[in-house]
């Protein structure tokens, strides 16, 4: 079986971790610290905040910028669930803008129209590892004093016109194993903001930079040496890994050019894509998916249901029309890309693909 995605640990990863768990410090210690230090570097941000995963990056980005109730926070609905739910974990709510139909990223001008007196906050995400147009962006947030929090969670190593994803704004990245690199759970959140830096540590730790001082509400959501000691081992590995997916990409791009039946991902100009997932939009979707799975092709949709249409949203009252995130719910697959397959298997993939659509 070609799985849809696999973590790359080998023995840098378990001796690091030996080495933790010899050390007796095995919460928060000196290799969080470390790895914040690495990852702030990495990003080109002056700071770093690691936590416990990805959906407690975002939700402690919201909390020290102070978007709570009454607040809105622009969106993109074509995401996975996290990116809407930390926002109401704060009592804001969350407003959906539609998406750009050829990169799935959240469009500017759609953001424009959902602005406003509530208006806090945007948080466009970099879905499948290509940024959003951050410099359109940007130059909304800033004529509107929004704050700016990017949803990186699948875009480790990506930038926008020479700029790494999460620089432009505060950045929430996710280290779930089946990201560009992984620290088992884990997350950071990354600022130049010292404030939102020193606000976000407390916060992951009850609110809490003296011990036993508590100076506003926060939770346990820290990251743990052993995560960050695997952390700064995939860091180092980050950007090796990031150009195997990009050659993949290509080889399968140049493979599935002209199969009528299929629309293959666009790169954006000034863009450097990291293809967390290489996504296709695919006529017969489900029966091509049935058909790589006969052949030990893994896939994946992502993502099925777009968040305004899941059952809990629904319950909340959301009955927004998004055209262009709801038929990309329903054509999208994606199909290996990860670093862990070869040559030999990016072939197969394509040979499977064009098979179905010349029998199809
Ligand atoms: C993975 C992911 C998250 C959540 O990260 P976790 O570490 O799983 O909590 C949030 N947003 C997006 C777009 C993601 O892909």
């Amino acid at each position: 079986m070609i799985p849809i995605a696999k973590p790359l640990l080998g023995k840098e990863e378990i001796d690091a971790v030996t080495k933790v768990l010899s050390s007796g410090m095995i919460a928060q210690g000196p290799k969080v610290e470390e790895f914040e230090l690495a990852f702030s570097e990495h990003t080109g941000c002056e700071y770093a905040a690691a936590v416990n995963s990805g959906t407690a990056a975002l939700h402690i980005a919201l909390l020290a910028h102070n978007i709570g109730k009454e607040a809105e926070v622009i969106t993109s609905s074509f995401s996975f669930i996290a990116t809407a739910n930390t926002i109401l974990y704060t009592g804001a709510k969350p407003v959906f803008a539609d998406i750009n139909p050829d990169t799935y990223n959240i469009d500017p001008e759609r953001i424009q129209e959902k602005i406003t007196s509530k208006t806090k906050a945007i948080i466009p995400v970099h879905l499948y590892g290509q940024s959003a147009d951050m410099k359109a962006i940007m130059e909304i947030a800033e004529d509107h004093k929004l704050v700016v929090i990017e949803d990186a969670c699948q875009a480790h190593g990506a930038e926008c016109h020479g700029k790494k994803v999460g620089s432009f704004g505060t950045g929430a990245f996710s280290f779930y194993p089946t990201k560009n690199m992984t620290t088992s759970e884990g997350g950071i959140i990354t600022t130049d903001d010292r404030e939102i830096a020193e606000k976000s540590k407390m916060i992951r730790a009850h609110g809490s930079k003296v011990r036993y001082l508590h100076e506003m509400l926060g939770f346990n959501l820290r990251m743990t040496d052993i995560a960050a000691a695997i952390g700064l081992v995939q860091l180092e590995k980050l950007d090796g890994f990031n150009a195997a997916r990009q050659k993949n990409a290509s080889m399968l791009s140049a493979g599935l050019k002209g199969v009528s039946g299929i629309v293959l991902p666009a790169t954006k100009p000034g863009s450097t894509h990291v293809f967390h997932q290489y996504t296709i939009r695919a006529k017969k979707r489900d029966k091509l998916a049935d058909f790589l799975k006969e052949k030990g092709i893994g896939t994946g949709v992502h993502y099925p249901i777009p968040i305004h249409k899941q059952p809990y949203y629904i319950e909340l009252g959301y009955r927004d029309s998004l055209p262009i995130s709801e038929k990309a719910a329903e054509e999208v697959l994606s199909i290996p890309v990860h670093p862990a397959i070869s040559g030999d298997d990016v072939q197969k993939i394509i040979n499977e693909v064009k098979e179905f659509y010349a029998t199809a």
